[in-house]
């Protein structure tokens, strides 16, 4: 049992007592396409988080359900039915009082877990306002985006005609095929979106250009994901980051 909701008090009291590595996947409740649930942020983060926790003895949190505000160029903004935006400052807070708490319970080995892109500074701060009140004790916070992990031979396999990059491939071939792989129930292979990659310029504009983004929601075509890339990329994902987790911790 690697889920800390799972645990008992007492099995959690028993299970920290041997120093394991806690994640913390952090997601969103966002948009995702006309194919894949709100939830897929946080779904594929505690998915991931899962396999790294089953190789290294860890234990996995429950989801940061919400996240930091969808931008146009990476989630496609906060216009979508559904997309339930953070302010900057309340998920910085979730972060750190979470680390504090955990810290306070004896856990020294934390590692976030970031499945939705527009969270990455965010957590990152929560993290630092936390190390000042706990760093003294010893702690210490990993902190990755899982896409981040791609490997150029996996690049090869998923991507044959060129990987658009993370931001674009918002609801897409990633998204898509991991969901294929974790959980394909959630998928709606019927209403798979199919269109041209956005083009954004590069800057930003408030209020925000609706026309900026495709319909969809989705911002480049998810049509060429499958279950088989999806497991490619889960497998390729869990070893290069329990890796990583052993690496430091
Ligand atoms: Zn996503
Ligand atoms: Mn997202």
């Amino acid at each position: 049992m690697v889920h800390v909701s799972d645990l008992s008090w007492p099995e959690y009291a028993e299970r920290v007592a041997r120093d394991p590595v806690v994640l913390v996947p952090c997601g969103a409740l966002e948009q995702h396409g006309p194919h894949l649930p709100l939830g897929t942020d946080a779904i594929l983060a505690s998915a991931v988080s899962t396999g790294i926790a089953e190789a290294v003895g860890g234990l996995v949190l429950p989801a940061l359900a919400y996240g930091y505000k969808s931008m146009p160029k990476s989630g496609g903004g906060a216009h979508f039915p559904g997309t339930t935006n953070l302010d900057g400052g309340t998920v910085a807070s979730l972060v750190r009082d979470l680390i504090r708490e955990q810290v306070r319970h004896g856990v020294r080995r934390l590692c976030f877990v970031v499945g939705h892109y527009e969270n990455q500074w965010f957590v990152t701060e929560g993290i630092d306002l936390a190390m000042r009140e706990v760093g003294h004790t010893g702690v210490r916070i990993m902190r990755l985006e899982y896409w981040d992990f791609i490997e150029p031979a996996t690049i090869e396999r998923v991507f044959p005609d060129g990987y658009p990059g993370a931001a674009l491939e918002h609801a897409a071939v990633i998204e898509t095929s991991l969901m294929l792989h974790y959980q394909p129930h959630h998928v709606r292979l019927d209403r798979l979106p199919d269109h041209r990659s956005a083009d954004f310029p590069p800057y930003d504009m408030f209020p925000p250009h609706r026309h900026w983004v495709p319909s969809s929601g989705a911002l480049t075509s998810a049509k060429a994901a499958t279950a088989e890339k999806g497991r490619i990329m889960a497998e390729q994902f869990r070893d290069s980051i329990v890796a990583a987790v052993r690496r430091e911790f």
